[in-house]
Formats: structure tokens, sequence, C-alpha cells
């Protein structure tokens, strides 16, 4: 999509730092990590929010969610534990319009989020 941050990205038109990729998502590090390990994963479709996601997208959902524990165990984060977030609209504090899972690691994580 046009002025999508994310689908540029995904593109390779705005660089970032690619841990892995599927014809089906890109895996990269976040700009502002808020943890030592921060990275995000997005699908190649532009679905704004997981609230868009349709039965259709099941298959692709299902491919987020073990490229989240794929890229976990990649950056060695599956002995002490991770965190998989997908923020959702405004109240969840959603900045970029295009779904994205982050997944977060590498210290102790506080519980329940802010
Ligand atoms: P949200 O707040 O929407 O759940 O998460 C958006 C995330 O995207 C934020 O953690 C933010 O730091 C990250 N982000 C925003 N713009 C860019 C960018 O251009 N490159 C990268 N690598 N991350 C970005
Ligand atoms: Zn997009």
């Amino acid at each position: 999509m046009a002025d999508c941050i994310f689908c540029k990205i995904a593109a390779k038109e705005i660089p970032s730092t690619i841990v892995a990729e599927s014809d089906a998502w890109v895996a990269f590090r976040d700009i502002n990590p808020q943890a030592p390990t921060h990275i995000l994963i997005i699908p190649r479709k532009h679905l704004e929010r997981l609230a868009d996601a349709a039965p259709e997208d099941r298959e692709l959902l299902g491919e987020l969610l073990l490229a989240a524990r794929e890229v976990a165990q990649k950056e060695g984060l599956e002995k002490e534990g991770y965190r998989v977030v997908i923020n959702n609209g405004p109240f969840a504090g959603q900045s970029v319009y295009h779904l994205h899972i982050h997944v977060l690691g590498g210290r102790p994580l506080g519980w329940p989020p802010g």
C-alpha cells in the first residue's frame, strides 16, 4: 500500500535490519527497541490491524506466530522466555497501521503491561 512504512520495509524501499523472511512475512529489528531483543514480524500483505483479519487470513496468521517462534529460537530467547505482542488500535498504543507482531526478550518483562 502506498505511504505505508511497513509495506516499504517489506519491499526493501526503506532500510531495516532484517533477521528472517519468507514469501509471506518479514522479520526485522525495531528501530526503538524496548528490550535487548525487539523484533517486528509483518505480513507482506497489508492488513491494517488484527481487527481487519478475516477467515481467509487463517493460514497467514498461523505463519506469523510460527515466525515469532522461529525468530525467538534464532535469537536464543527460548530458554529464558520472551513475549509476543500485537497492539490493536489506539488504546493498545498501535502507532503503525500495518499488522505486526512484536517479539520481545532478553530481560524480565513486567505484567500487566502499562
Ligand atoms: P506499535 O506501537 O504500532 O505496536 O509498534 C510500531 C513499532 O514500529 C514501534 O515499536 C516502533 O519503534 C517501530 N517502528 C516505527 N517505524 C519504524 C521504522 O521505520 N523502522 C523500524 N525498524 N521500526 C519502526
Ligand atoms: Zn502496509
